[in-house]
């Protein structure tokens, strides 16, 4: 329990710790710690309990502090959880609460490299059937390694920005020729984003049993995915305008460390995967699955609740498959799960799959039909997770609305 009072079942309590850039007013941007319904000004709280490594928070970003590793994050969470708990650092700490009603939210650190996976087999058995109907919808590698594809890191942004629909070529199947105009086909991929911190060298690959060195946090991620567009240039090097134009993520970064009760072994892999993919030891192992519950809303209306325990592989596997080949991480590298489906169908995670290619529609709660998204839609993903101690961890919301082509 904290002097701040916070109930048990609070998603931001002292369990949780999610680090943000928050600023009020014009003010510069600041590096923040969401507890309960406020932002711990991290620096000046820092500074004034002596710290000495708050300088890693100066800046504005989470940038310094990814590039430190892990010691840097333990003795953080560590220092933080004191801090907001002992009676002893309550003036420090109270002096810099700033209420979250009264913060702007920023992109919370340099996207570096941005990934994007396909770890879904309900997601990718769906699209399969949809894109590529003759065929067999998984495709020959898709159990015996993590697929994925490099996206656009500059255009990831934070929740709350406007997304503008995208404009490009498409060719139904029915015509022989593309057209060109706005996206008739936009969408959304529920998926959750993993930040990496640390640094490998050029050559060395991240040992799966290695792969929490390098797993600081996850945030919610919406992967909006122009469908027309994506299905005329997928072939055969995979998305790129159809995707690159935005992608969203949650302010908030939730700790790998706030989230240990929440690991639960993946759902099972068959055939086992190659040696440098498999997990190992008791329980969730290395290569552990997590507990986390998605939320799709629509205009107001939950549409899905997509589960990430049913993902087939596990954010480790995906961090030794993306540097296998020697390639290196950077601190502010974000690899995206792929969208969160299930098998049921109110746990798909696109509305590509929730209207079956648009055959089904979606209908809101106002009573109004969809099947992809129209101009001034808003899309919200919230999540949350299991703590220890009967706790709940929050994510927040990763927001955005569509706004015309221009
Ligand atoms: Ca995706």
């Amino acid at each position: 329990m904290t002097w701040l009072d916070l109930p048990a079942d609070h998603p931001f309590g002292l369990h949780n710790l999610p680090y943000g850039v928050f600023s009020v007013g014009d003010g510069d941007r600041r590096v923040g710690v969401r507890i309960g319904d406020h932002v711990l000004d991290l620096v000046a709280c820092a500074e004034r309990g002596g710290m000495e490594s708050a300088a890693v928070w100066r800046g504005g970003s989470l940038d310094a502090f990814l590039a430190e590793g892990r010691p840097a994050w333990a003795a953080a969470r560590e220092w933080l959880t004191e801090h907001l708990s002992n009676d002893e650092y309550r003036d420090c700490v109270e002096a810099n609460l700033v209420p979250v009603a009264d913060v702007t939210m920023h992109l919370p650190f340099a996207v570096a490299d941005y990934v994007d996976f396909y770890a879904s087999e309900h997601h990718a058995t769906n699209v399969g059937r949809i894109f590529r109907p003759d065929s067999e919808p998984l495709t020959p590698n898709w159990k015996h390694l993590p697929i994925g594809y490099h996206g656009r890191s500059g255009t990831v942004v934070v929740s709350g920005t406007d997304v503008v629909r995208p404009t490009g070529q498409r060719k139904p199947p029915t015509e022989t020729t593309p057209t060109f105009g706005p996206s008739v086909r936009l969408d959304i991929e529920a998926e959750l984003g993993f930040v990496v911190g640390g640094a490998t060298t050029l050559g060395t690959p991240v040992d799966l049993a290695d792969a929490d060195e390098h797993l600081f946090g996850v945030v919610l991620l919406n992967d909006w995915s122009a469908r027309d567009l994506q299905a005329w240039e997928y072939v055969p090097l995979g998305p790129f305008l159809g995707k690159s134009f935005a992608t969203s993520i949650s302010p908030w970064v939730v700790t790998t460390d706030a989230l240990r009760a929440a690991r639960v072994p993946l759902p099972g892999q068959d055939p086992e995967p190659l040696p440098y993919l498999r997990g190992s030891g008791d329980g969730p192992g290395t290569a552990y699955g997590l507990d986390i519950h998605v939320e799709v809303d629509w205009n107001g209306t939950v549409v899905s609740r997509p589960e990430f325990r049913d993902m087939y592989w596990s954010p480790a596997q995906m961090l030794a498959h993306m540097t296998i080949n020697g390639a290196t991480v950077r601190p502010g590298d974000l690899f995206g799960s792929g969208t969160i489906s299930g098998a049921a169908t109110d746990t798909r995670g696109s509305f590509l799959e929730l209207s079956w290619s648009g055959q089904d529609p979606v209908i809101l709660a106002d009573g109004s039909e969809r099947t992809f998204l129209e101009d001034g839609d808003t899309v919200v993903l919230r999540a949350t997770a299991p703590g220890p101690d009967g706790s709940v961890i929050g994510f927040g919301e990763c927001t955005g609305t569509i706004r015309p082509a221009r």
